[in-house]
């Protein structure tokens, strides 16, 4: 990679913090399974119980609430079908809420589910992102098991208030299960289990500068059935050899990702708003799709008459590394933007749209020189695309004056 090119995709992922990398392969020292009953094995469940115990330090909850996953779409699965699967069983009728525009991995579990009987309503989002609480105060119903809502939106950041949620949800039914996706929401926002009140938590320490292939899901009460059998690690709810290495990188990256919070946010946010400024300025009828009140290194930004999959592509050129958005669905456009059309976008404004994301080591120089570059780029895509419109209304002529 270009030492030059400028990353505006954290979103999707963060690199590896020099630290971690520094530790990971220490971590392998403690090679021996967990499980194993041998004195390299005990050591191995020593680091493995004093991670946990510390992550759980960190998150205010008990060790057995705490379960490593291999990410977050991990996560998001088991918090889903681990609690509906014991429900299944009862032939009950099952209802679930979720939000339109969720995460495809919260998103997809829920379309699966609908399509096995499972009656499920998907909460729209207001003009912030957020979904109405009138909303979903109104789609309880005897049946409600289980309500999904995201903490902060990959793709624009809107943050739903989670704590707020769950109380109404526990005021109608106590016994419903609140799980909330708070894979980007924890880069920016410490919390605590008990506070954020889900029943179920999922994060992604991967998006924290940590290594992929990790995950957390906190499962306040510890009730929740495995998706996956096998042996009796992590209570057999998520059974497997433990991911060591992984768990102990996730401590630490949860630790130095949470410190200094305030001013990291406040570092980043700054500089995202001089990016959206300047972007918004130098290009007219563009328009921010971010609200304000939402993560503070998400810009998602909508360039009328430029498509965003062709100003990718051309900023990977120029060296600017910036998404159409979630890095998930980005190879298949043809999938609606559930987010941005739930905003009011109109097809051809979602496939104008691009998501930049700022990170904790994003600098005030990459961004001027991004700004400058997304200009000239996105300025000269649609000089093209009118040429090729003129082009393509000539040829029409021409072409009709040749039928007659
Ligand atoms: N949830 C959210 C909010 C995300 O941003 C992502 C990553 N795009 C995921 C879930 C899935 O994460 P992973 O691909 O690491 O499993």
């Amino acid at each position: 990679m270009n030492d030059n090119y400028i990353y505006l995709d954290w979103a999707a992922s963060a690199p590896l913090r020099p630290e971690i990398k520094k530790i990971l392969l220490q971590s392998y020292d403690d090679f021996a399974n967990p499980s194993s009953i041998h004195a390299q094995g005990r050591q191995s469940y020593n680091s493995l119980k004093e991670a946990t115990k510390n992550i759980a330090r960190l998150f205010e909850c008990k060790e057995n609430e705490i379960i490593f996953t291999s990410g977050a779409t991990e996560s998001n699965n088991l918090a889903i079908l681990g609690t509906i699967a014991k429900q299944i069983n009862q032939k009950k009728p099952i209802h679930l809420i979720t939000g339109r525009s969720e995460h495809s991995s919260v998103y997809e579990v829920f379309k699966y589910l609908e399509s096995q009987g499972a009656k499920v309503t998907y909460l729209p989002t207001g003009k912030n992102g957020q979904i109405r609480i009138s909303d979903l105060e109104k789609s309880f119903t005897k049946n409600t098991l289980l309500v999904s809502i995201t903490a902060a939106s990959n793709e624009i950041g809107a943050i739903n208030p989670i704590s707020k949620i769950t109380k109404i949800v526990k005021k109608f039914n106590p016994n419903i299960k609140v799980h909330t996706d708070a894979a980007q929401y924890a880069i920016w926002n410490k919390f605590n289990a008990a506070k954020l009140g889900a029943d179920l938590i999922t994060i992604s320490p991967a998006k924290m500068g940590g290594p992929h292939g990790t995950g957390i899901l906190i499962a306040r009460g510890g009730d929740l059935h495995p998706i996956f059998y096998g042996g009796k690690q992590q209570n057999s709810i998520r059974p497997g050899t433990e991911n060591l290495a992984g768990i102990i990188t996730t401590q630490k990256t949860l630790e130095l990702a949470w410190k200094n919070l305030d001013k990291k946010t406040q570092k980043v946010k700054k500089l995202r708003d001089t990016l959206q400024h300047y972007l918004l300025k130098n290009y007219s009828g563009s328009f921010a799709n971010n609200p304000k009140n939402g993560l503070p290194n998400i810009l998602s930004i909508t360039f009328p008459g430029v498509r965003g999959i062709d100003l990718v592509y051309a900023l990977d050129a120029a060296g600017v590394g910036v998404a159409t958005g979630s890095a998930c669905s980005e190879k298949n456009q043809a999938v609606i933007k559930r987010e941005l059309a739930a905003l009011g976008l109109s097809s051809s404004e979602q496939l104008s749209t691009i998501r930049i994301s700022l990170g904790r080591d994003t600098t005030a120089e990459e961004i001027e020189l991004a700004g400058k570059i997304i200009i000239k780029t996105a300025k000269k895509l649609h000089t093209e695309a009118s040429d090729l419109d003129i082009l393509d209304n000539i040829g029409k002529k021409i072409a009709k004056k040749y039928a007659k």
